[in-house]
């Protein structure tokens, strides 16, 4: 039930976030890894129009939340949250699992004992 709870909060906290910068408009070119990938879905409009249409995706992982793209908004607020929302629905990726796996049981991201 709590979790229920929590993710109807973050996603209406990710909703308010990007409504407010989609509506500020948001800078593509700033974003490193829009500038390689050159495709609307890894930028950050493409990203905060993906979660306002509530569709919290594993892309949302495709990003350094450097904060480059924000304009007196916290988007990479909004991205943090969804990738909360994605690990409350333990729907992050793979290789996120196995980083928080290899910490618990080793103390490093590698899963190297001394
Ligand atoms: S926070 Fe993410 S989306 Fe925004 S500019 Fe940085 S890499 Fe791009």
């Amino acid at each position: 039930m709590t979790s229920k709870i929590e993710a109807h909060n973050l996603k209406e906290e990710i909703e308010e976030i990007t409504n407010k910068a989609l509506k500020q408009g948001i800078p593509n070119h700033k974003c490193a890894v829009f500038r390689i990938l050159r495709e609307d879905q890894f930028s950050p409009k493409g990203k905060a129009t993906l979660l306002n249409n509530n569709h919290h995706e594993n892309l949302i992982f495709d990003c350094n939340l450097c904060k480059a793209c924000e304009q007196q908004t916290n988007l990479c607020q909004a991205f943090q949250k969804a990738r909360q929302l994605l690990a409350l629905k333990n729907k992050e990726p793979k290789a996120n699992k196995e980083i928080l796996e290899n910490m618990k049981k080793t103390g490093n991201v590698y899963g190297i004992r001394n």
